[in-house]
């Protein structure tokens, strides 16, 4: 199929207007994904300018001014920004805003030669084959191993762009520099074929593919937000409530030990009353931090509530659970208190889940009545200290660790 020039500058026209319209209101429906907007804004740009183009080409002229070079590129850099981001590779801005100032440069000296028209032609589209391979590398790097219906759709679009600018780039090396036939087009590279509408359905695929990773990367981010605990970033009591359940099956199924530990902050009233809630709540998230960082990857660590946390260790005896129990005793004694007033501690109950019929939920909320009655034994023996739920029968409960840091009631404003 041969196109003449002004069918292709109306498809173009058609085709260009449509995806700006689309690219404006990506730009507003993916704001809430940084990467999101920086390639719908990119598709933008490009829009503009390819309509730009495509209504010069209609009139007859189809001269690719220096602005609307500059806007391809710029959108371009912006698309392979918005790559970048997505996959959390560093943005490399003083590169990007050098290219651009370079370009910029080069296009507003050539531009007013005989021949600049050719010269912008050459550059724009070899700067454009160069980011397209630089977002083609990123795509299929990064990109690799994670499971999103759109990456592969995005690739594709990358590949057939870059295959376009580099058949656009020999085209124009091609041609004499001074009055050889002026391109119409910006995208015909050999003009007048159907292969023109590759980069048209590419672009298509393109903004389809990144505007469903874009709402999976939204989607993913709201999911994880609603079960994190703003103030600690562990798991909420929701979250923490849903994992345990699950453990608590698969303990059914597979009869491996599941511990638990419940961990309350001592004297913490106090530490909001001498030093005010934000001081409580920084020493909230120091002791969430040193939890964090002692328990094992598999374990689950949330905030219960208030000044209370939960572990849930899978595969994990009584025995073993205490060791993560004395891990955390430590770290937490190394908190200090504001204004040299000493330093921070927890009590710990720890339980094992024992035989016993019921649902999950029941046998949940026995593990977990279990750890909180051994906590209250532990506060009772004097606080910074864990109890076994097993031990607790035995008259000397409390585990023989040095004496709390922090008698009972300290005078903490003294
Ligand atoms: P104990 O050793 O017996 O546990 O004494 P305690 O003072 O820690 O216990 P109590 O239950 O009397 O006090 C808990 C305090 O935790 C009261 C409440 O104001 C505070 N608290 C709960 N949630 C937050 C929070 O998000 N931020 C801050 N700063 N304080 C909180
Ligand atoms: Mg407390
Ligand atoms: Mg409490």
């Amino acid at each position: 199929m041969h196109l003449d020039q002004q069918t292709i500058a109306v498809v173009m026209m058609v085709f260009f207007c449509s995806t700006l319209i689309i690219a404006a209101g990506l730009v507003f429906a993916l704001r809430a994904c940084e990467a999101g907007r920086l390639w719908a804004f990119g598709h933008v740009l490009v829009s503009a300018a390819g309509l730009a183009l495509a209504i010069s080409a209609a009139s007859g002229t189809g001269q690719l001014g220096t602005l609307g070079a500059l806007a391809f590129v710029a959108g371009w850099l912006l698309i392979y920004r918005g790559v970048r981001v997505y996959y959390g590779v560093p943005a490399n801005a003083a590169a990007l805003a050098a290219a651009g100032v370079i370009v910029l440069g080069l296009t507003a000296a050539t531009s007013g030669m005989p021949d600049g028209q050719q010269m912008v032609l050459r550059i724009v589209y070899g700067l454009l084959a160069l980011v397209s391979l630089a977002t083609f590398a990123t795509l299929a790097r990064a990109g690799r191993g994670r499971r999103s219906i759109g990456a592969p759709l995005v690739l594709v679009a990358s590949l057939v762009h870059l295959a376009t600018q580099l058949a656009g780039f020999s085209h124009a090396m091609s041609l004499p520099v001074a009055g050889g036939a002026p391109l119409t087009l910006f995208f015909a590279g050999p003009a007048g074929s159907a292969w023109v509408l590759a980069p048209l359905i590419a672009t298509l695929l393109g903004l389809f593919g990144f505007t469903v990773m874009a709402m999976e990367q939204i989607v993913a981010h709201n999911e994880s937000g609603a079960r994190m605990d703003a103030l600690t970033g562990l798991l909420n009591r929701g979250a923490l409530e849903m994992s345990a359940l699950s453990l608590v099956a698969r303990w059914q199924r597979d009869g491996q030990a599941l511990s638990c530990l419940v961990i309350d902050i001592d004297y913490f009233k106090q530490v909001n009353d001498t030093f005010g809630h934000h001081a409580g709540d920084a020493v909230l998230r120091e002791v969430a931090h040193a939890l964090d960082n002692s328990r094992r990857a598999s374990d689950v660590a949330g905030r219960y509530g208030g000044e209370e946390f939960c572990i849930l260790c899978p595969h994990t005896d009584e025995q073993q659970a205490s060791a993560l129990a004395n891990r955390i005793l430590r770290k937490v004694r190394a908190i200090e208190l504001p204004a040299g007033h000493g330093h921070a501690s927890v009590s710990i109950g720890v339980a094992q889940l024992r035989g016993g019929a019921g649902s999950k939920e029941a046998l949940w909320r026995l593990l977990f009545a279990d750890a909180d009655r051994a906590l209250y034994h532990a506060k009772e023996h004097g606080r910074d200290r864990y109890v076994l739920a097993s031990s607790m029968a035995a008259p000397a409960a409390a585990s023989a660790l040095p004496a709390p840091l922090l008698e009972p009631e300290p005078d903490l404003a003294g």
